[in-house]
């Protein structure tokens, strides 16, 4: 039970890309102090070694309004709560759904329960670290995952990010149930930059089993990814060095200088 009060916590513990090696010292923190721990199964069974000893709910994909209910819940009965996403919680984690449960009970900052939000390392960043510097300059993440966002205005966002020359990291790229989702984003892509922009396929980033696989735009395909990949899409100024799995994408527009003679 949590502290003698009436009310207990809930910490958004972003457990970052897999392995323990990228979960921050907080995050660890935050797990040891909690007597329950929520989150989707997989996730779960990332930080099992950390769950001993606690009364852990491992949960389906999707539900996540009935987790985020399940968590505040049992804040407001005393327990210590941790709401476990992967990567960050604030990116197309439990996050929202945490806040949007208390907003409908009528929570307001400072009242109990006490929440806290653990930042987590990203699939982006994660992928990022891999390739060296892709989304170097300015960057956008982009969901494909149509469940919560009509495709319409997903198709709208993936042309003004390619319009305006972001990096892209496109998130939940493919399921069984979307296998063309990818190809479509690409095809949109294409309109604004060249058949040669670097594109990577990270797999399992900070997992064991990670791979990196690189292709151009022209040559992507969306088969090349599941849901266990995150895609980087370069902007304009995005090379990759020699045939290495490297990808940089220079802080700013100025042209290196030229080679003299
Ligand atoms: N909150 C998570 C994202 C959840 S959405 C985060 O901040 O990373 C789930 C999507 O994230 C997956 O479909 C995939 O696109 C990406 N993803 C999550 N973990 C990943 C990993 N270890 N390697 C590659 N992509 C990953």
């Amino acid at each position: 039970m949590a502290d003698g009060s009436d009310f207990g916590s809930v910490d958004l513990v972003g457990i970052g890309p897999g392995g323990s090696q990228h979960l921050t010292f907080a995050a660890a923190d935050a797990l040891r102090h909690a007597d329950v721990v929520i989150g989707y199964h997989t996730y779960l069974s990332q930080i099992r070694a950390r769950l001993r000893g606690k009364r852990v709910l491992p949960r389906d994909i999707g539900l996540e309004m009935e987790r985020a209910a399940e968590a505040v819940q049992l804040a407001c009965s005393g327990h210590c709560v941790a709401l476990v996403s992967g990567g960050d919680a604030g990116i197309y984690g439990m996050a929202a759904p945490l806040f949007q449960t208390l907003e409908a009970r009528g929570w307001l900052p400072g009242q109990p329960p006490r929440v806290r939000v653990i930042p987590g390392v990203s699939a982006a960043q994660a992928a990022a670290a891999l390739l060296g510097a892709p989304l170097m300059h300015d960057f956008a993440t982009i969901s494909l995952s149509d469940l919560l966002t009509p495709w319409e205005i997903i198709v709208q966002r993936i042309e003004a990010a390619a319009r305006a020359d972001f990096v892209l990291a496109l998130y939940n790229p493919a399921s069984s149930r979307r296998v063309t989702r990818l190809d479509h984003a690409f095809g949109v892509i294409r309109r604004f930059r060249t058949a040669e922009t670097p594109v990577a396929f990270v797999r399992d980033a900070g997992r064991s089993g990670e791979t990196v696989g690189i292709a151009s735009l022209g040559t992507a395909r969306g088969r090349q990814a599941d849901m266990h990949t995150v895609v980087i899409v370069g902007s304009s100024q995005t090379r990759r060095l020699g045939a290495a799995a490297l990808l940089l994408t220079p802080r700013g527009y100025t042209s290196p200088a030229e080679p003299s003679g």
